[in-house]
């Protein structure tokens, strides 16, 4: 049977609903959750998810202001507008959509916004805290995940995960999250030797990588739950992710498709991360 297809479009849209329920809710107490993002340089798609993120707000009544500069700004010219941002009560979360350009030093704009209003989890701060096991703001890709996880009931407990990648923003933030669920997990990079045997025992198994399917239906195991966080561009135009999704659709028991999978709830992830940094004024 084929698998059950983990609807990330269907729940992120419920989660939505709900942002847009909270945040009538907190309009009551005279507080408009607020997000800046800034946007540097000409890279289509960042464009492209910047416009999705800011629609998200406008949809659920987020507040939302878009900073877009060339690709010739200044490190110092950013940092001043995230100091100038971290200072103003109206705005809770600051997104600072990555990449930058090649002159901008990216870690050190991610480590000037205040950690409170840090709504992509990217600050060492609130690292800190996930490895740690204490609360803050989780990155919005990785608490997606492991949302999907839980509305299809996916069992962690004991089970083995195995995570391909090791990105800060996904890989390494997802590991710890399916740890936190006491999942035995690994983690596999570009010099992992014998990949397909590590897969093979993944009872879950998350691709984070950026390279088209590369993840095989001989590199999974009958009836895992398998995740697909990539997003390539094909020669054709079409989106593609990092699973051949036909053939390891019949022999996983959940799969994400792409598009329709996670990438919708990373926005929906935010949404609720700039709820929960208003909400603590
Ligand atoms: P990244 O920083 O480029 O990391 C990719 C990881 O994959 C690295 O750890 C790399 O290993 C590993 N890797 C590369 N080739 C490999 C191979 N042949 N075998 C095993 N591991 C390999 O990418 P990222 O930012 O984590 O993003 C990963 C993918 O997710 C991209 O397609 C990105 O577009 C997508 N993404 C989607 C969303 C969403 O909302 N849907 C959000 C974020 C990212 P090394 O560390 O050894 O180089």
């Amino acid at each position: 049977m084929p698998a059950y297809i983990l609807d990330g479009k269907s729940l992120a849209a419920q989660v939505r609903a709900g942002v847009k329920e909270k945040v009538s809710r907190l309009a009551q107490r005279g507080i408009r959750p607020g997000l800046s993002v800034i946007l540097a340089g000409d890279d289509p798609a960042s464009k492209v998810y910047v416009r999705n993120k800011v629609r998200a707000c406008e949809e659920t009544g987020v507040a939302s202001r878009l900073f877009a500069y060339p690709s010739s700004v200044s490190e110092a010219e950013l940092l001043s507008r995230v100091g100038a941002l971290n200072a103003d009560p109206a705005v809770h979360g600051i997104l600072v959509q990555l990449p930058l350009p090649r002159q901008v030093d990216a870690q050190r704009v991610l480590d000037a916004v205040s950690p409170a209003k840090d709504v992509d989890g990217f600050h060492d701060v609130n690292m800190g805290a996930l490895v740690a096991g204490k609360p803050g703001l989780l990155p919005c890709t990785p608490a997606g995940v492991m949302r999907l996880l839980e509305h299809a009931d996916v069992p962690l407990a004991g089970r083995r995960a195995v995570v391909i990648g090791r990105s800060n923003i996904v890989g390494k933030p997802l590991a710890l999250l399916l740890l936190r669920k006491d999942a035995t997990v690994t983690i596999c990079h570009s010099k992992s030797g014998n990949l397909s045997e590590i897969t093979r025992e993944a009872d879950i198994l998350v691709a984070a990588i950026g390279r088209a399917k590369l993840v095989t239906a001989a590199m999974v195991k009958p009836g895992a739950c398998v995740i697909d966080v990539g997003v390539n561009r094909l020669p054709d135009g079409t989106l593609a992710g990092d699973v051949d999704y036909e053939p390891v659709r019949q022999i996983a028991r959940w799969i994400t498709p792409v598009p329709g999978g996670v990438g919708p709830m990373t926005i929906a992830m935010l949404l609720e991360n700039c709820l929960r940094a208003a909400a603590r004024e």
